[in-house]
């Protein structure tokens, strides 16, 4: 029998739930005030960094096939979304609505035909009144 995909926002939910359940047992809600977790994130995103810091891509590759390596790396990314995902519930957002919504602004801001390969930030790529020039 074919499985049916994981309903998105329950799967959102689900692990939101289990997030703010080991939070409230520990009654840390008092500390995650969106600055704070906004911080969070970002101390989270730097640990993710230091795992890979002054390495090249090569050694990053080779470090992504040793176990206890990627295990970290694992570990950092969690704490990221983690953290994410309790701002993301701080401020009352859903995080499903949330990057379906940036996804339709990038949409508009990086359009296929014109982001196609292209590492240009969006206000550098061309526009169509370019093409005539
Ligand atoms: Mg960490």
């Amino acid at each position: 029998m074919p499985s049916t995909p994981p309903d998105d926002q329950e799967t959102f939910a689900a692990i939101t739930h289990e997030i703010l359940a080991f939070r409230d047992a520990r009654e840390w809600a008092q500390f995650h005030t969106p600055r704070n977790l906004a911080a969070a994130v970002a101390i989270e995103v730097s640990e993710l960094q230091e795992t890979m810091l002054w390495k090249t891509d090569a050694e990053v590759q080779s470090d992504l096939k040793d176990p206890t390596r990627r295990v970290r790396m694992r570990h950092e990314v969690a704490d990221v979304l983690i953290y994410a995902l309790l701002f993301a519930h701080a401020i009352g957002a859903d995080p499903v609505e949330a990057i379906r919504e940036k996804l339709a602004s990038n949409n508009a801001k990086y359009p296929v035909d014109k982001a196609r390969g292209s590492a240009l930030k969006y206000t550098e790529l061309p526009r169509a009144t370019d093409a005539q020039t």
